[in-house]
């Protein structure tokens, strides 16, 4: 772009959880297709250092970056809308700047000054904003929850100071507020989105832009009102009800006010081509001739967030696959044989625990003794290898994490992991390369041999079991480069039964389905 460096704060108002993430990757979207090399970060005003500790049942899916961040789902949401790699920088948590502070602290890094909230953690937070945005024309920051929240305070503060360093034409305030709809006197209600921009003018920044989210479609009148009492031009207030896809977003924001104010902040005048996503939203909405059953052997059930990224994935299989998708959610631990026929394939994605362990032991050896279509992830690999070793004659056989006693520990903790089991930032995480058997399932899928894919995980197969692994019926097809660890396994005889020891769910894009999902599709379209 050639020209200084540009920031986009999305702050939110009213409620969490209503699009923001969403929000802030559209815009991003729709700038990146207007030319800009585009960065995004999340702020997030907890305590806790990453989302590694998480419980995702309330959190939702821990999102795993390339250099072995955990972090919250929205992440998935930047990485999929941008199809760039994130990294730690891209994640900034209250919980980790507090570490660091105290930490530097107690180094004697300060010289005996007062270590303060404001200017301190305030100017740490703009240090981070600052190296996240290295290397692009716009930085999108999207600061977690509500303006208000006492926890968040300190990066509200932040930026606001950060606009008045950099220069405040530089940078674009995006508040997103929810209106309620009241039934009873069948009426927006725009109070509530008044006082949340009062409070964010209190905090002395004055939005650029108002998102106005609603369950429906809302008159113009809502935004009007939103405009005069929020101070806010009218054509910078754009209404965003929901829709029937998240991936039509950037071309509301691109049809509308906001995107010329997009145009004027970033100086790019080019037109967005946003083709690639016309050809997502085509593909949901086609009428699918034929359509795919995929039962999801899960402990949370029904939980979409806690398995986001593997269904954005399958999702993502079925568009290229121009099939309908069905996703049938099996408890694992209720589940039985009869769940497990009903369904074209079978995927067990990653989890921890034991809850549920024999549900989804069983459903990998139904699919090996069925040729029912598997995909396998993480624990879904180790489940397999389980029922493989049981189906060799190794009754006992299991991992160590669900029974440390057992002769037969198939899966096992490495040495570097004992001791570690309840602890953050412990894990196998990030990228690993695995070199795959030329001619296998997997190297066949992937179209070569050498790969990389993210990890999350503590258990490893314990190749000591090789022979009776086999005799179950699987080989391993893919392992580290130095052949200690097992990356992928897949059956032998098998339409489609492959299972990885990454998660490949992480690196599949809407537009860009991720092979090992298409298999499992393929192989459940002809089942
Ligand atoms: N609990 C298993 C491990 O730690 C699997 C982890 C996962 O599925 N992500 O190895």
């Amino acid at each position: 772009m050639g020209q200084k460096q540009k920031y986009i704060f999305v702050t939110g108002g009213v409620l969490s959880g209503v699009g923001k993430g969403i929000t802030a990757a559209s815009i991003g979207a729709v700038l990146q297709a207007k030319g800009a090399a585009v960065s995004i970060q999340k702020c997030d005003p907890y305590l806790n250092v990453d989302a590694g500790l998480l419980n995702p049942a309330e959190h939702g899916e821990c999102f795993v970056t390339k250099d072995g961040a955990e972090t919250d789902l929205d992440l998935g949401h930047y990485e999929r809308f941008l199809d760039i790699e994130l990294t730690q920088k891209n994640a900034t948590l209250s919980g980790r700047l507090l570490l660091e502070l105290i930490s530097n602290e107690r180094a004697g890094k300060f010289g005996g000054k007062t270590v303060q909230l404001v200017p301190h953690l305030t100017q740490a937070i703009q240090q981070k904003i600052k190296e996240a945005a290295e290397g692009s024309d716009v930085h999108i920051v999207e600061i977690g929850g509500t303006v208000g929240d006492y926890e968040g305070l300190s990066y509200i503060e932040a930026i606001r100071e950060f606009a008045q360093t950099v220069g405040r034409a530089n940078c674009l305030f995006i508040h997103v507020v929810y209106v309620p709809f009241i039934g009873t006197s069948k009426e927006f209600k725009t109070k509530p989105a008044q006082n949340a921009l009062n409070d964010l003018r209190g905090f002395g920044i004055v939005p650029d832009a108002v998102i106005v989210r609603t369950d429906n479609p809302a008159p113009d009148s809502v935004a009007e009102k939103i405009a005069l009492f929020g101070g806010v031009p009218r054509h910078n207030v754009q209404l965003m009800p929901n829709v029937d896809t998240v991936f039509r977003i950037p071309n509301i924001i691109a049809s509308n006010g906001l995107n010329t104010l997009l145009t004027e902040f970033s100086g790019l005048t080019k037109k967005p081509d946003l083709k690639k996503w016309e050809t997502v939203i085509a593909r949901q909405n086609a009428t699918p001739t034929k359509t795919v059953t995929i039962g999801l052997v899960a402990k949370y059930m029904d939980n979409e967030d806690t398995y986001l990224s593997v269904i954005e994935a399958l999702k993502a299989a079925a568009w290229h696959e121009e099939v309908g998708l069905m996703i049938q959610w099996i408890s694992a631990e209720k589940a039985t044989a009869t769940d497990f026929a009903a369904v074209d394939g079978l995927l067990v994605p990653g989890g921890f625990g034991e809850r549920g362990i024999e549900g989804k032991i069983a459903a990998a050896r139904y699919a090996l003794d069925h040729d029912t279509p598997y995909l396998g992830i993480c624990l879904g690999l180790q489940v397999a290898v389980v029922a493989a070793a049981r189906k060799a004659g190794l009754k006992d056989a299991n991992s160590t994490e669900f029974n440390p006693g057992t002769k037969h520990n198939v899966v096992y903790i490495m040495e570097g992991q004992q001791g570690k089991e309840s602890t953050g930032g412990t894990l196998r995480l990030g990228d690993y390369p695995a070199v795959l058997t030329k001619g296998s399932k997997v190297a066949q899928a992937y179209n070569e041999t050498d790969i990389v894919e993210r990890h999350r995980h503590r258990y490893e197969v314990n190749q000591k079991f090789n022979k009776e692994i086999k005799q179950g019926g699987l080989a391993i097809t893919g392992t580290s480069p130095n052949g200690k660890l097992v990356e992928f396994v897949e059956a032998i005889d098998h339409p489609y039964f492959v299972a990885t020891q990454a998660h490949p769910e992480f690196k599949s894009r809407p537009f860009k389905a991720h092979p090992l999902f298409v298999g499992l599709l393929e192989a459940a379209i002809d089942k």
